[in-house]
């Protein structure tokens, strides 16, 4: 279906056209006259299928004019470079309208945010630490939003999201349109984001967390040992090869390498450079400042590789991306849909190699469940041949972890809290208990967050 087709206002229609765009993608083509409709929807389609415009498009085409400091749209994200993309996004689509948005995210100074959004916003795309931070200083008023989003719904309505989200969620008005969109989704979400939507039309393009068609994924077995040679080897075979050279430097060969802790993050980052490879690394103890850079030299393609942890494994977009590595895997299975997902963007095709050793064997077990599906195995130089069932050993452990999650959804009160020297000593980007330093707030505003919500849990 084509976009003109959707009763899409000229201004969106131009940009759309600038952008590259003929034909809507099958979740654009579904969920943009239901959103137009005014419906609430939940949205389900793989990595990289449109996602962002989906919602972004039938936003901006219902926000016809400027009204000063009426916020209408609030987006919520994870992570902060998903935040500046999705504002990217509604900037590149809105480019001809005459609309101010606002981008909101921890890590960075305040004053410069606070200063615009002084001078008034329409729409607001936010990590909801931040935003939540500087509502709490007078500075926000929803009261005219119209339109409240969730982009990676599952992750925002995970165990460290849940308070926040609710909490922002309470502050808007009754009337407020909620769409969630996700390429993975559980029952025991979707159950949580049905307490808040109102009568929502559910939209799914693919089966409940299939992973992108585009992406061709391969499967190593192997031990801890080797990993480091296995990247290296293949690194420098792919990156370095001369046939690349003659190509632009953002074009040639490149890959995300992901790993499980923000540690082995900088242990492979290093190893890479000390073997020659440009590479530089993303994690959650990193600088935003770091972590811009890191990310702007690797879009760039003046760097070819890209370390990181779960931090990086939802919604970016980097076009052309040909490999995603999972040096680990990830421990929790979704996070695999979504790292490989970083490549066969819109329809591009792209390579997904995952190292897996003996004592990953039960997390295996676990992402294929979620798929469905067998990862194939790619037969190389540095293959072993594994035993499988040993995964039943782990299992018990892993169940145990699981529950533990599950049991505390929602239930802040009651939550079995971990002791912070337990914490630091997972130096994990990706934990459940971890969730919240990762996402970008500093100690203090951990005690406001907890103040806050052991003061509403008071008042209930
Ligand atoms: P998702 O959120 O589903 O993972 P994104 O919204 O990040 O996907 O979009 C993935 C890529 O597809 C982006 O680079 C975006 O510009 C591009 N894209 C979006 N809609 C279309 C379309 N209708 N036709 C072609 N490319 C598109
Ligand atoms: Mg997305």
């Amino acid at each position: 279906m084509k976009f003109k087709e959707f009763g899409i206002k000229k201004d969106i229609l131009n940009a759309i056209r600038k952008a590259g765009y003929e034909e809507a993608t099958p979740i654009q083509e579904q969920s943009i006259p239901v959103i137009m409709e005014g419906r609430d929807v939940i949205g389900l389609a793989q990595t990289g299928t449109g996602k962002t415009a989906a919602f972004a498009l039938p936003i901006l085409n219902s926000i016809e004019f400027r009204k000063r400091a009426r916020v209408r749209a609030l987006i919520l994200t994870p992570t902060r470079e998903l935040a500046i993309q999705t504002f990217e996004n509604f900037k590149k689509y809105g480019r001809y309208m005459d609309l101010k948005t606002v981008c909101l995210y921890g890590g960075a100074k305040k004053g410069n945010q606070l200063s615009q959004l002084k001078r008034g916003a329409d729409i607001i795309v936010a990590t909801p630490g931040r935003l939540i931070d500087l509502y709490n200083e007078g500075v926000l008023d929803f009261k005219s939003v119209d339109y409240f989003v969730l982009d990676e719904a599952d992750r925002m309505l995970d165990m460290g999201f849940v308070p926040d989200v609710r909490k922002i969620n309470s502050l808007l008005p009754e009337w407020r349109q909620m769409i969630m969109f996700s390429a993975t989704m559980d029952k025991a979400v979707e159950d949580l984001a049905n307490q808040m939507l109102k009568d929502p039309v559910r939209i799914q393009v693919a089966a409940q967390n299939d992973a992108a068609e585009t992406v061709d994924q391969r499967l190593i077995y192997t031990k801890g040992e080797l990993k480091d040679t296995i990247i290296i080897q293949f690194l420098q075979n792919e990156i370095k090869n001369p046939e690349n050279l003659s190509l632009p430097r953002k074009d040639r060969k490149n890959a995300i390498v992901f790993t499980r802790t923000k540690k082995g993050a900088d242990r492979l980052h290093k190893a890479l450079v000390k073997a020659g490879l440009l590479a530089v690394s993303i994690h959650g103890d990193k600088t935003q400042g770091q972590r811009k850079d890191a990310l702007d030299r690797f879009r760039s393609g003046q760097v070819q590789i890209l370390v990181a942890t779960d931090v990086a494994a939802r919604g970016l977009d980097i076009p052309k991306l040909n490999y995603v590595f999972n040096y680990d895997l990830p421990e929790e299975s979704d996070n695999y849909v979504h790292r490989i997902g970083r490549t066969g963007r819109a329809g591009e095709s792209g390579i997904a190699y995952t190292l897996c050793c003996e004592d990953e064997l039960h997390l295996l077990y676990e992402i294929e469940k979620l798929m469905g599906k067998e990862i194939p195995e790619a037969s190389t130089e540095w293959s072993l041949e594994l035993d499988r069932t040993k995964f039943k050993r782990h299992n018990k452990r892993n169940n145990y972890r699981r529950n533990f999650a599950r049991r505390s959804y929602g239930d802040n009160k009651n939550r079995p809290r971990r002791n912070d020297k337990h914490r630091d000593n997972r130096n994990n980007d990706n934990h459940r208990a971890n969730r919240h330093n990762d996402n970008n707030r500093d100690n203090k505003h951990s005690r406001n967050h907890r103040d806050n919500r052991d003061n509403r849990n008071k008042n209930n």
